[in-house]
């Protein structure tokens, strides 16, 4: 077990904290404060037992060099209101002598936001130079970042490797849910996966199989499946590649009593902007010239049957082209029918399923919405994240 923020000593200590600040911004205002927020508990409780607390994180994409467009600034204005009771400082620069004395000069239950890691080059390259910099600056490390857990980076990955470190409360709620619904779900453990890209899902779809009772499978990706089958698909999406590694996965869900559910029928159309045009199919009668773009009706049935039973529901992917209106209701019924089990765990991760669901207004309905889309397919694979896997053993 890793430890927490809660298992550290940190009274009077520097702690350097690492957090998702990555918030959507237009026209160098923020358009959304969720991630500053969900991030205030951890930095108050660092605060509250007398941290000199150093916080960073990433903006954008700005790739190694200054750039005032991706500046934490107004991060900072915003932050200094939600904190009003505590002395917030904005260093310009991330590492170097100016944070350096900055960071030293920090009293008790005072803060500090470093500029944006990525305006140094060596941040997503893990250098050694940004690493000692960083490390320099703090005598514990804490991790509250997990939408960036999966990638090597120097101010995640480099650093809970140079210091004691711990994980935030934001990461330890990721780490633990997944942990649980992976490790003891409460039975039926229905799995629903859907989107474009088969070929991101396949190493989920290979563990999921281990774990779960039941799979639903629609989007884009079903049609490989359905393919390996021998189904007809007109003109869906399928991914020539992927239909052998879909057949064994059949065979292997036969062998171990795991369902793989399949979509019945479809709502087609000729492309994804041809809305007007969008009918209902059954399996095996989607003509040449369509493509299936969402669940049709029978499906939700079928798909329902499952949810409703369930007590465990991770969600990936959603069910057909959500962003446009006549493809929209197979996600929109399968968000309502998880969020309708109140016995159900649920959990969703993945931006466009977030999306979808904050959208039609059900976000609070589920049990946990994952803040990482990469990070939390990585934990759905099994696989482990680099940066949590560094930190400091209880
Ligand atoms: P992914 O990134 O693989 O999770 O895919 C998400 C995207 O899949 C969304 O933008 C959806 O519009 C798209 N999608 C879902 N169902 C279908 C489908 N049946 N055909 C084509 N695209 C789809």
């Amino acid at each position: 077990m890793k430890k927490t923020i809660e298992d550290i000593e940190i009274s009077g200590k520097r702690v350097l904290l690492r957090v998702d600040f990555n918030v959507p911004m237009e026209g160098g205002k923020i358009t959304s404060d969720v991630r500053i927020v969900e991030a205030l508990p951890t930095i108050k409780y660092l605060l509250q037992h007398n941290a000199k607390l150093i916080i960073c994180s990433h903006l954008g994409r700005p790739d190694g060099t200054p750039n005032k467009k991706y500046s934490l600034k107004p991060v900072f204005e915003k932050l200094k209101e939600y904190l009003p009771e505590y002395d917030l400082a904005f260093c310009n620069e991330v590492i170097g002598e100016k944070a350096e004395k900055m960071a030293n000069n920090l009293k008790e239950r005072e803060a500090l936001l470093l500029e944006n890691v990525r305006f140094e080059p060596g941040e997503e390259k893990n250098e050694e130079y940004m690493i000692d910099g960083l490390s320099k600056l703090a005598d514990i490390f804490v991790l509250d970042a997990f939408g960036t857990s999966h990638r090597k980076h120097a101010s995640t990955y480099g650093v809970s490797s140079k210091l004691p470190s711990a994980m935030g409360y934001l990461v330890q709620k990721e780490v633990e849910t997944f942990e649980e619904i992976l490790q003891k779900p409460q039975r039926p453990f229905v799995a629903i996966l859907g989107g474009a890209k088969i070929k991101d899902k396949i190493d989920v779809v290979k563990n999921l199989i281990n774990k779960v009772d039941t799979i639903l499978i629609g989007g884009g990706m079903c049609f490989t499946f359905i393919k390996a089958i021998k189904g007809e698909v007109g003109a869906s999406l399928v991914d020539d590649e992927k239909i052998e590694f879909c057949y064994e996965i059949i065979k292997e869900a036969i062998n171990k009593k795991v369902k793989i559910i399949l979509p019945v029928d479809f709502v087609c159309a000729k492309n994804i902007d041809d809305e007007a045009g969008a009918e209902i199919y059954k399996l095996g009668k989607i003509p040449a010239d369509k493509m299936g773009l969402d669940i049709g009706p029978k499906t939700i049935k079928l798909f329902k049957k499952f949810i409703k039973r369930a007590k465990t529901v991770v969600w990936n992917g959603p069910m057909g082209v959500y962003e446009k209106l006549m493809f929209k209701n197979g996600t929109r019924s399968v968000a309502e029918l998880v969020a309708k089990n109140k016995r159900c765990k649920s959990v969703i991760g993945g931006g466009d399923v977030v999306s979808a669901v904050e959208e039609f207004d059900l976000i609070e309905k589920f049990s946990h919405v994952s803040t990482g889309g990469g990070a939390s397919l990585k934990l759905l694979e099994g696989k482990e994240l680099p940066a949590i896997s560094v930190l400091s053993e209880k």
